[in-house]
């Protein structure tokens, strides 16, 4: 099996400019994500704040911290102090409680929104539907600053299949850029993991959150 070193070094070679790396770096040890970080990884991903908490003493602001994990309220306090970018906001409720705890710290919190492209019930993401109206009330809150979208796509065997869902994710993303909101800066669109990265990305993503390709499979 390949290093960690260079399997960064395989990707970050082969990504078009204008794509940028993060490293989904959940279950991942603090040297582990060391050795991503020295092979030039500059943003890590992480979805769960315990995690977070245990490796991010050890590695600190060497480089860009980016929340992937579902939201919960009583978290959010300790995520805004620790992540530069929050992936994952898909609801009002979530977003008032980050704009309360940014602006206790004098913090503008960037954020993406998710989008639920598969619209399927039991996943996070706002609505495809929804998704302007949303960025419209965030918008307007003084602490967070909306710079982009992000999704997932339902899981398929075939990273083919989520192509049309990359394809409206990325529609969504320019018809809101197009408005040019106050406090919008649409940015970043992250799309894509190990298996379908390559498909995200020529649907227009610029930001891919790639785990196994990097650490190799996950033990847990
Ligand atoms: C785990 C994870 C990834 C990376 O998944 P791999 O298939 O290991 O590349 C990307 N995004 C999110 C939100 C994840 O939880």
């Amino acid at each position: 099996m390949s290093s960690i070193s260079d399997n960064v070094k395989r990707i970050l070679a082969e990504l078009p400019e204008g794509v940028q790396l993060e490293a989904a770096a959940k279950t991942r040890t603090a040297s582990e994500i060391k050795e991503a970080i020295e092979a030039g990884v500059k943003i890590i991903g992480e979805n769960y704040l315990q995690e977070a908490e245990k490796v991010f003493p050890e590695i600190g602001r060497i480089v860009r911290w980016h929340y992937i994990g579902s939201l919960q309220r009583r978290k959010i306090k300790k995520i805004v102090r620790i992540f530069d970018m929050i992936e994952t906001v898909s609801s009002m409720e979530f977003a008032d409680e980050i704009n309360k705890r940014a602006g206790q710290l004098n913090k503008i919190m960037p954020v993406l929104i998710e989008v639920n492209s598969g619209k399927e019930p039991q996943k996070s993401g706002v609505m495809p539907e929804d998704c302007e109206n949303l960025v419209r009330r965030i918008s307007t809150l003084p602490n967070i600053k909306i710079e982009g979208l992000m999704t997932m796509g339902p899981l398929v065997d075939d990273p083919e299949k989520l192509r049309p869902y990359f394809k409206l994710t990325k529609e969504l993303f320019d018809r809101i850029k197009e408005l040019e909101l106050p406090n919008v800066e649409m940015k970043y669109l992250s799309m894509g993991m190990s298996s379908s990265y390559k498909v995200a990305i020529s649907e227009g993503a610029n930001l891919v959150r790639i785990g196994t390709l990097i650490f190799g499979p996950r033990k847990k």
